[in-house]
């Protein structure tokens, strides 16, 4: 049995802050709350907190500069809370180490879901057999970014090191859109200069590996127009 994990919620706006305290409690959480980025990173060292829910616009500093200064000296699950699905972007691309990232208005539901999975795949929360304890799961694809290993059903897949990083992206952010450029830049480099056919053809290979029918892709899904997402598995 796991003891009462607690959770650092960094908010400055009291409609939200209400609404978790009250929703996570619920949920069996102890909740502990920072109004601004200042306040956040004198709790998180008091508090030492289970997960962190970091909300983009803070006051004093912002949640993008917390999460960095946290990132600096721990691994703890950090999930952005952002106010407009285009900030998403923004913390993909910036690379901040957040764990995951949801969009306001969320729903206490998808959040739990969400926290719930992060605390899975921290290095305390056990229950990856011998992978790694900062490998992303999801579904029955299991990705291992420190021992660049990939299972998928059960059977390690080799992938090549661009396949690998593509697939590591998709997984990290399941559920979300990627879009196209996000993508490329991300593996392939902002001073990429190839064919964007490159990507399709790479999200091309993964799927013939982690597809049921690669033909029909339910995992690695096209959104047109704009990119792909890996989607989660339905519970
Ligand atoms: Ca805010």
């Amino acid at each position: 049995m796991t003891s009462t994990q607690t959770i650092l919620v960094v908010e400055d706006e009291d409609s939200f802050v209400d609404a978790m305290q009250v929703g996570l409690k619920r949920e069996g959480f102890r909740v502990e709350v920072a109004r601004d980025g200042v306040e956040a990173l004198e709790m998180f060292d008091s508090v030492q907190p289970d997960l962190i829910l970091l909300d983009v616009m803070l006051p004093r500093i912002s949640g993008i500069e917390v999460c960095r200064q946290i990132r600096k000296k721990s691994t703890v699950p950090i999930i952005m809370v952002t106010a407009k699905a285009s900030e998403i972007d923004t913390v993909v691309g910036l690379e901040v180490g957040a764990d995951d990232y949801v969009s306001k208005p969320y729903r206490l539901r998808e959040l739990v879901a969400r926290m719930r999975a992060v605390l899975r795949r921290a290095p305390d929360g056990g229950g990856s057999g011998d992978l790694h304890p900062d490998s992303i799961i999801v579904g029955d694809v299991a990705l291992d970014p420190e021992e660049h290993r990939v299972v998928i059903r059960g059977d390690a897949a080799a992938l090549p090191l661009k396949e690998f990083e593509l697939l590591h992206l998709l997984l990290a952010n399941a559920g979300r859109v990627l879009p196209r450029d996000t993508l490329i830049d991300r593996v392939w480099g902002t001073d990429y200069v190839g064919d964007t056919k490159t990507l399709d053809v790479h999200i091309k290979r993964l799927r013939s590996k982690v597809e049921d029918d690669p033909a029909q892709p339910t995992r690695i899904v096209t959104i047109r127009g704009l990119g792909y997402k890996y989607e989660r598995p339905r519970s």
